[in-house]
């Protein structure tokens, strides 16, 4: 599966006027796959300014809210049960973020 929207940060990195060392996307925990993000990269960089720029990524980790008890929790297998109530069908609070970093 092609990932649009890194596509389109190596589209807007490619408009600026010098390639850097490195840049550094952050990603969130529910959508974070390193082996597929490094490939991608390369894939996408590859013969143009960019192909010895260096990926970095910063996880950010996820969070769901519980629709029933309210409870604030950390999914550790992406599961989607609460870990107090057992109820199925919690709020994604963060996890699914997806952008590149600026210093
Ligand atoms: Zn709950």
């Amino acid at each position: 599966m092609k990932n649009s929207r890194l596509s389109s940060i190596v589209q807007q990195l490619l408009a600026q006027e010098s390639p850097r060392e490195s840049i550094q996307l952050a990603v969130g925990e529910l959508l974070h796959n390193e082996a597929q993000l490094q490939t991608e990269w390369a894939e996408l960089t590859k013969r143009t300014p960019l192909a010895k720029t260096k990926l970095n990524v910063r996880i950010i980790p996820a969070e769901q809210q519980c629709m029933w008890c309210f409870l604030i929790y950390r999914p550790q297998q992406k599961e989607t049960a609460c870990p107090q109530c057992r109820s199925v069908g919690a709020k994604i609070l963060s996890g699914e973020e997806f952008y590149l970093e600026e210093d």
